[in-house]
């Protein structure tokens, strides 16, 4: 299996409840090393050009809003098929729907706060680590 990188961010309902280390346990359990790791409070300008994908969704001015809310942690994540690995331990991105044991099924609070991100594939994982981090923040 490809070792791969993925990009994590601990969402601020997370950050708020002081869980991040509940969470970061539960990466590590699965086998994901986190490689590179920022706190850091995003600015609207950030979050809006983070979640472009979604501007024409509904939800995004919510969105946006809950991501300035409070820190999040920023992470780069490692380890063979990282990208889906780390998507198997998130579970589903409504927490109703999310698997037992999941970090979502855990700890989310809504569809909305649901206490992780991570990149959905290869081509976004790369361009989600570069929007925040550069080659020297990353040692894996
Ligand atoms: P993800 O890849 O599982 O994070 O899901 P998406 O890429 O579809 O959505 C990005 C983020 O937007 C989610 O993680 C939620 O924080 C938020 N979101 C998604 N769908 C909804 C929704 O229907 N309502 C609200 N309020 N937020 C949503």
């Amino acid at each position: 299996m490809p070792l791969e990188q993925t990009l994590s961010i601990i969402k601020p309902d997370a950050t708020r409840r002081n869980i991040t280390g509940e969470i970061i346990a539960r990466l590590e359990k699965a086998g994901l090393r986190v490689v590179a790791q920022r706190r850091m409070l995003l600015s609207t300008a950030q979050a809006e050009a983070f979640y472009n994908v979604h501007k024409a969704r509904p939800f995004f001015r919510n969105l946006v809003e809950f991501m300035t809310s409070g820190p999040v942690v920023v992470q780069v994540l490692e380890g063979e098929n990282a990208i889906a690995k780390n998507r198997e331990v998130m579970g589903a991105t409504d927490p109703s729907k999310a698997d037992a044991g999941t970090i979502r099924k855990d700890f989310a609070e809504s569809i909305e706060a649901n206490s992780v991100h991570g990149s959905d594939a290869p081509e976004t994982a790369k361009n989600e680590i570069r929007f925040f981090f550069s080659d020297l923040d990353i040692c894996g």
